[in-house]
């Protein structure tokens, strides 16, 4: 179990540098490692029997995939090793098929090749189209040039029955590695581009500093929720709040404290306005709150609530402490007017507030 597992790990060695897909390399080691032995197997067999002579050719293309495998150590460049690996199978093809016969299959392990070939992204797929063919070709040689039923070994014989089927469980055993590499490979990249795709949204929705959604993010949602408005009976209204004084704040304290201001008052907002709708970063320090079922005047009361937690919070930062206050304007969406005009009439009317004396909910 341990030896299993240790030849393994050599299999599965890396030794290809960051950013270097060595998938196909561990493919190309496993293959050539499965081949190597089972070549020199029926290098053995052919020693013992009495064509012994044949058994140079399957020692021959043993080695030769030990030398694939070992230069899956030293290389990283697969396409290299695919093609050594390639002409190997094809040669050997010829000369072992002509002698065992073609039901005994070792040209099948042409089609292992094959598609290898097809899974690699960087080949273009003109390139892959001329080597398919020229396969095809070899293939199509093969069986032409091989005699039909003259074989060294008797097909009748046990010895033919059992190198075949393990000769075919081998090749079975080849595709599907090959199968299970790319599938698992394709996967993971799904995987990951999925990831990316969620960081990339994140990245365009939401304000970094705040990490509430922006402008642009809000303003999609608006545009969605306005279109059900459209069609339903449900009451919708946008604020707009801005911090009061919130330039002194940085003046005094320091722009990292204006920075932890933002990122407090944030965090407030979003508990508030659970399941009443969403709060956005607008832009500095003003937040647009839209309440996906309210009124103006049940918005009105929910941002006084507001209001009057922001001036009771006491906001500490270093060693300083202070309190603040913030100013809103709310309004209501009603038929036959725009997104932009609602918006518009909350920050005149966040504006009449901040005339007014600020600290206020201006409806
Ligand atoms: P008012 O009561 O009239 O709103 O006064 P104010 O000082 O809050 O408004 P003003 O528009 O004069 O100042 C807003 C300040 O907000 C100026 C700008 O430097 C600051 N600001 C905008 N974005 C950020 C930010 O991301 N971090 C920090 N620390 N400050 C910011
Ligand atoms: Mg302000
Ligand atoms: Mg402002």
């Amino acid at each position: 179990m341990k030896a299993f597992q240790n030849i393994k790990a050599l299999l599965n060695k890396d030794l290809s540098g960051e950013g270097v897909n060595n998938s196909r390399i561990i493919l190309i080691r496993y293959i050539s490692a499965i081949l190597a032995v089972w070549y020199a197997i029926v290098g053995i067999f052919c020693l013992i029997m009495p064509f012994g002579g044949y058994a140079i050719e399957f020692f021959a293309t043993a080695v030769g995939f030990g030398g694939v495998l070992y230069g899956s150590y030293r290389t990283d460049n697969n396409k290299q090793l695919l093609g050594v690996m390639s002409m190997i199978i094809v040669v050997s093809s010829f000369v072992i098929t002509s002698a065992f016969g073609w039901r005994i299959s070792f040209q099948n392990y042409l089609y292992v090749t094959l598609v290898l070939l097809w899974y690699d992204a960087e080949i273009t797929n003109r390139i892959k189209a001329f080597l398919s063919l020229l396969t095809s070709a070899i293939v199509c040689v093969i069986s032409l040039t091989t005699r039909f039923g003259i074989t060294v070994l008797d097909p009748s014989s046990l010895e033919y029955h059992i190198i075949t089927f393990i000769n075919i469980a081998v090749f079975c055993y080849c595709l599907s590695l090959v199968a299970y590499f790319f599938c698992t490979q394709y996967i993971a990249s799904e995987q990951k581009l999925m990831m990316y795709n969620q960081k990339l949204k994140h990245i365009a929705d939401i304000d970094p500093l705040t990490q509430l959604m922006n402008r642009r993010s809000a303003m999609e949602e608006i545009h969605n929720i306005s279109e059900k408005f459209a069609t339903s009976n449900n009451s919708v209204s946008i604020a707009i709040g801005d911090i009061d004084f919130f330039k002194k704040v940085n003046d005094t304290y320091g722009h990292d404290c204006g920075d932890y201001v933002l990122q407090t008052v944030a965090g407030l907002f979003s508990s508030k306005m659970e399941g009443k709708g969403f709060v956005c970063r607008w832009g500095g320090e003003e937040f647009l709150f839209v309440f996906s079922s309210m009124n103006g005047d049940e918005a009105f009361v929910e941002l006084n609530d507001l209001r009057e937690d922001i001036e009771k919070f006491h906001f500490m930062f270093k060693s300083n402490e202070f309190r603040l206050t913030m100013t809103f304007g709310v309004d209501e969406f009603s038929n036959n007017v725009s997104v932009d005009e609602i918006i518009k009439a909350a920050d005149e009317k966040l504006y009449m507030g901040k005339e007014n004396g600020r600290n206020q909910v201006v409806f």
